[in-house]
């Protein structure tokens, strides 16, 4: 099928269409810019963006696809999580668009679809699949046994996500915003031995209760401490050693413990996604823990790990073509929406 797919949850408009398992058009605008000097996310810039960019993004995309809007079989657009206010502008966006056309309409979860995007690149996941979602808002261990219907969360994070504590040490540093990418690049010179930062919930009595969980916050407090301290004894602050120690202590936790679960439920195959498995060090440092296991690795090139329209475009090919029946046309946005909810 033809699939139109929107994505508006947070400051990323994206607008993507996919043939089948083919990639057709991705056009992502971005309102970080707007953001950077809060520091994070406002809002009613993001909705604002999304309004003014929706349109003519989608235009871009029909004409990158070489297709016409009534050529599309479907609307597939992002029904949650994420901010209510960016969610309502693509979901009445979409909606408009389906009733326009006559086309029916697929309000899936952008969580999924983070999963789901690599599809695009290396075709269909074996079942069972493990999965490791890291993003701005989420950091979880999933077990997939059918994209479409059956998504079982295995951990998660106890306090800040992976992409939040990417963000917050990036501040503190006084790097800008967003911190990932800025991180990931000054980690890229400097020494990931240089300072031993702690690895959350891996110590043997945290294990009995939380095998497969994250936690960050104190990591994030680690290195304010070590910077302070620094700060304080009129040291300068080798910036690209605590970045590269950092982001070694998170790719180290994540994947321990992805190894884990793989060997705990015997699986063969592992796909990332979100905006941190767009990270350099997490994605070498899983391939290489998983290979030593005979898993296979499945990461998604960067620049479809961060939001946009494919990867709900891909997720609703994919539930279009496994026959699930489409979203009412009346559905609300669901900020708070759970990942075992594939549709709305
Ligand atoms: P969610 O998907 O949970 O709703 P989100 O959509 O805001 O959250 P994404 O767009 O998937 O999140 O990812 C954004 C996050 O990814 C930011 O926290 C950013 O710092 C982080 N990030 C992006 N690139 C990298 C990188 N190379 N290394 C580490 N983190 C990265
Ligand atoms: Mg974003
Ligand atoms: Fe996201």
């Amino acid at each position: 099928p033809l699939i139109l797919g929107i994505e508006s949850s947070c400051d990323e408009t994206g607008v993507g269409i996919v043939r089948g398992r083919e990639l057709l058009a991705n056009e992502v605008a971005s309102s970080v810019d707007q953001h950077a000097r809060w520091g994070g996310v406002v809002p009613e810039v993001a909705s604002r963006a999304h309004l003014q960019a929706m349109v003519p993004a989608l235009e871009r995309a029909l004409a990158k696809a070489d297709v016409d809007l009534t050529e599309i079989d479907a609307i597939a657009v992002t029904a949650g999580p994420g901010l209510m206010g960016a969610l309502v502008i693509g979901l009445a966006s979409a909606k408009a668009l389906a009733a326009s056309l006559n086309k029916p309409l697929y309000g899936v979860n952008h969580l999924v679809g983070h999963v789901a995007v690599d599809i695009l690149e290396h075709g269909p996941l074996d079942m069972p699949c493990g999965a490791l979602l890291v993003s701005g808002g989420h950091t979880n261990l999933l077990k997939v046994d059918d994209l479409t219907s059956s998504i079982t969360e295995v951990g998660t994070t106890i306090d800040d996500a992976a992409g939040e504590a990417y963000d917050k040490v990036a501040r503190l540093l006084g790097l800008g915003y967003p911190g990932g990418p800025i991180v990931d690049k000054a980690a890229a010179s400097g020494d990931p031995k240089a300072i031993a930062f702690p690895r959350g919930l891996t110590a043997r009595h945290d294990l009995a209760k939380h095998r497969f969980d994250f936690s960050f916050s104190g990591l994030k407090t680690a290195v304010a401490r070590w910077v302070e301290t620094a700060r304080l004894e009129g040291r300068e602050v080798p910036i690209d050693d605590v970045c590269a120690s950092f982001q070694e202590a998170v790719a180290d936790v994540l994947t321990a413990k992805a190894v884990d679960m793989c060997d705990h439920y015997g699986l063969k195959q592992f796909v990332i996604g979100g905006g941190v498995a767009a990270n350099s060090r997490l994605r070498t440092l899983l391939e290489e823990r998983l290979a030593a296991r005979g898993v296979a690795l499945r990461r998604p090139r960067p620049g479809l790990c961060t939001d946009n329209g494919a990867m709900i475009a891909i997720l609703g090919s994919e539930v279009v073509t496994a026959g699930l029946p489409p979203s009412a046309s009346d559905i609300g946005a669901d900020s708070g929406m759970p990942i075992s909810k594939v549709l709305a």
